[in-house]
């Protein structure tokens, strides 16, 4: 019977993965930490880029429309 792995290295943990919420490697060997993946990555970095296209049309106030 083989010994049964308890805990990962020090040097790395499973961290949730903010994209999609699965296990994520926090590790160095994982480079698109704290995703699972490059493809969770892309999609936070997406969601960040489309929210900031979002711009509020700023309400046209009274005292610039005064033309006297
Ligand atoms: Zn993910």
């Amino acid at each position: 019977m083989k010994p049964a792995i308890t805990l990962p290295d020090s040097t790395q943990r499973i961290v949730t993965c903010p994209a999609c919420g699965g296990p994520s490697v926090y590790a160095q060997g994982n480079a698109f930490r704290p995703f699972c993946s490059e493809r969770c990555k892309q999609m936070d970095l997406g969601a960040w880029a489309s929210e900031r296209f979002v711009v509020p049309v700023p309400a046209a106030s009274d005292e610039a429309g005064q033309a006297d």
